[in-house]
């Protein structure tokens, strides 16, 4: 059993990421694209994983006018990616770093919210494709390149319907409830034999384009901005947090960090 943990105080050193590769997807907009850039910030060099180029271009384009480290592209569609297409990522990482210090999971499809009765299959497979299926199959491609790392870290992305299911929100609850199961037992797995640690974060409601997709009449000025949600993203992928596996994450409890989780 995993507690829920808080972190929204967390303060980064300088540098917290400094040498560290880390990939994240959907790293074009909303959470992603602001961890991405936190990330490069703190030191890292961010392989910026996702589906529309332009977008990850435009983070590329920011990370570089600061002055961080050069950050990478990898183009990738999570609906339709194969076991192929995660081969082509952990080559094309191994020849430019030899070595990954984390993976987060970020990339998310919301998905039609509709009674299960209504929920086509070709939404139901595309929601799970994106928010479940691709987070394991790159987790496991990517897996050897993470244990060479002196310590690394994978983040899921949770949601508050992984622990309550709620009416109408279908595959997207499915796949984010799955998602911290997959995250725990991956968790489990690497305990002990590896330095791999794997926990979730849930950002919470955040001001973003799925936000808004999935409540419409919220007024968007009400929500935190993904740039405040930031410091659980970065514990998490620091050398700060190399002993917490298993856990569970909520990124805007503002109660304290608990670096020792009971
Ligand atoms: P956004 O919709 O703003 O961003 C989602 C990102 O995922 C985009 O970069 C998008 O790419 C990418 N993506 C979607 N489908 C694919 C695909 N098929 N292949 C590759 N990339 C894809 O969402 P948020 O930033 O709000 O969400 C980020 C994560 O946080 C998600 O996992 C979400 O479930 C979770 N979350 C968000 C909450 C919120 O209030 N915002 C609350 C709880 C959880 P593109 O730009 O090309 O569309």
């Amino acid at each position: 059993m995993t507690d829920s943990h808080n972190l929204a105080n967390f303060s980064p050193s300088e540098g917290a990421l400094t040498d560290k590769i880390i990939l994240v997807t959907g790293a074009g907009d909303g959470i992603g694209r602001a961890v991405a850039l936190a990330y490069a910030r703190y030191g890292a060099t961010v392989v910026l994983a996702g589906r529309t180029l332009s977008k990850l271009e435009k983070t590329y384009d920011e990370i570089e006018e600061a002055g961080y480290a050069k950050p990478a592209i990898f183009a990738i569609n999570l609906e339709h990616a194969n076991e192929h297409d995660y081969v082509a990522l952990f080559d094309a990482l191994n020849q430019e770093f030899g070595v990954l210090h984390g993976i987060l999971h970020n990339a998310g499809e919301l998905g039609p919210r509709t009674p299960i009765q209504n929920y086509s299959l070709s939404e139901w497979q595309k929601v799970l494709n994106v928010n479940l299926t691709a987070p394991f199959l790159m987790s496991k491609a990517l897996l050897p390149l993470l244990k060479k790392a002196e310590n690394s870290s994978i983040i899921f992305t949770s949601s508050s319907v992984a622990k309550k299911a709620r009416a109408y929100w279908g595959a997207y609850a499915v796949s984010k409830a799955a998602s911290e199961n997959l995250s725990q037992l991956l968790a489990d797995e690497c305990d002990e034999i590896s330095t791999v640690r794997v926990n979730s974060i849930n950002p919470g409601a955040v001001r973003t384009a799925m936000r808004a997709k999935a409540y419409p009449a919220e007024d968007p000025a009400t929500l935190k901005t993904a740039e405040e949600i930031l410091p659980g993203y970065i514990y998490l992928m620091s050398d700060e947090s190399k002993d917490i596996n298993g856990q569970q994450f909520d990124a805007q409890e503002n109660t304290g960090l608990s670096n020792q989780p009971s």
